[in-house]
């Protein structure tokens, strides 16, 4: 009878779906983490096309079990149990009212219950090159060897069976993939997948990794309003950088500039995101904005001392005109200006980066440039961005400069 009762309690616990994004009781979330953590796994009798039936949300490939070892079931569920641990813990600790944290354990709590995420060790056909595993993100994804659908994790098949290093590495893997199944993508969502990931499943044993654990867990307890939120971008920033994360870094400013043009803050932001030991144009970003005659708030003035910390020995004249590229595209949304300066610039653009690239000292610095000239025209050429429905052209002006620098 008890159980019955509990069993109907739990069933309009599960009802609740908070479908308006307002934030789930802190109550409900521990009460459900408990829940699941405490129900011992079982796998039913009989497999879903090759693929092992769990009560604990997944469903598991067989391959997976030869590659990572019969105790593999166990590390899924006792990763989730762990990843779920964290994030209610990390909900308590936060002040604020509903946390990224909570909300997040919330959903996922809501997506385990559903048991259809698919766990696939066997797809041989991706380029697994620099991948150790992907997820769906929504339900356009979807795998045809073996045929599976959204939601679902591919981890890279092993060619031998599992050292238990990759074992111990491999719970970091599941938890950070598990983050895109809830719709998270890298740069274009707050970063949870690699934050929570870091923060609940790294060690840090060293200063340097406790420092970039304290950060993550910054990230993943926040409750930020969007990519652009000005104090999401700040954690993130610290976070990146820390990580030598530098294209993100710059990624992160790039879309909060993007929803927020014409503000000097973003221009800011974006300053300090492109200057550190090998980048030159982050201070030439800060030399521009100190140029425009209006007053710089406090904000402004951090980030532009941000952005002036390193001062760079090399690369000052492609730093300068990509820095300039940047404030016409980003900040002025002028893509015709913008591309105009590389174009115009483009022999002397490319001979100091080939000659930076050469030597010894500058070889990193010039390959920094280089990296940020690609994102730059990439993003007006495939992207389109800055050319109003294709009238300007930007786009064709784009490919030939792409081409021009033998970008790839
Ligand atoms: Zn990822």
């Amino acid at each position: 009878m008890k159980i019955i009762a509990s069993l109907i309690i739990f069933s309009l616990l599960s009802l609740n779906t908070y479908s308006d994004r307002s934030a789930p009781p802190r109550e409900l979330v521990q009460k459900k983490v408990d829940q699941y953590i405490s129900t011992p796994f079982k796998v039913a009798p009989e497999a879903d096309n090759g693929l092992l039936v769990t009560n604990f949300g997944y469903k598991v490939d067989m391959a997976c079990l030869d590659q990572w070892g019969m105790d593999f079931l166990q590390l899924v569920k006792g990763t989730l149990d762990e990843g779920l641990r964290c994030l209610e813990k990390l909900d308590r600790k936060s002040s604020s009212e509903g946390s990224g944290a909570r909300q997040n354990a919330f959903d996922l709590l809501n997506l385990l219950s559903q048991n259809r995420i698919s766990l696939i060790c066997s797809q041989r056909e991706y380029d697994w090159v620099a991948a150790q595993a992907h997820a769906s993100v929504t339900s356009k994804f979807s795998i045809e060897k073996p045929s599976t659908a959204h939601p679902f994790i591919s981890l890279r098949p092993l060619v031998k069976s599992a050292t238990s290093e990759q074992v111990q590495k491999i719970r970091k893997t599941i938890f950070h993939e598990q983050f895109h199944n809830l719709g998270f993508t890298h740069s274009k969502s707050i970063e949870y997948p690699y934050t929570c990931a870091d923060c609940c499943f790294n060690k840090a044993s060293t200063n340097k990794e406790q420092e970039i654990k304290k950060l993550a867990c910054k990230i993943c307890t926040g409750n930020y309003q969007s990519v652009a939120d000005a104090e999401y971008i700040e954690d993130y920033l610290f976070y990146a950088k820390k990580y030598f994360r530098f294209r993100q870094a710059t990624r992160a400013a790039v879309n909060s500039i993007k929803n927020n043009p014409k503000t000097l803050l973003s221009l800011s932001i974006l300053a300090w995101a492109t200057s550190d030991v090998f980048n030159p144009i982050g201070r030439a970003l800060a030399t521009i904005i100190e140029k425009e005659s209006v007053p710089l708030s406090e904000k402004i003035k951090i980030n532009l001392e941000r952005a002036r910390y390193f001062n760079v020995k090399f690369g000052a004249k492609s730093g300068a005109l990509i820095s300039q590229s940047y404030y016409h595209l980003y900040y002025k949304t002028d893509a015709l200006s913008s591309i105009k300066i590389l174009k115009e610039n483009k022999e002397a653009l490319r001979s100091e980066i080939n000659l930076l690239k050469k030597g010894k000292k500058s070889k990193f610095i010039g390959e920094r440039i280089e990296q940020h000239l690609n994102d730059l025209i990439y993003d007006m050429w495939i992207n389109k961005y800055g050319d109003e429905e294709g009238k300007m052209g930007i786009s064709k002006k784009a490919y030939e400069l792409k081409k021009f620098f033998k970008l790839k």
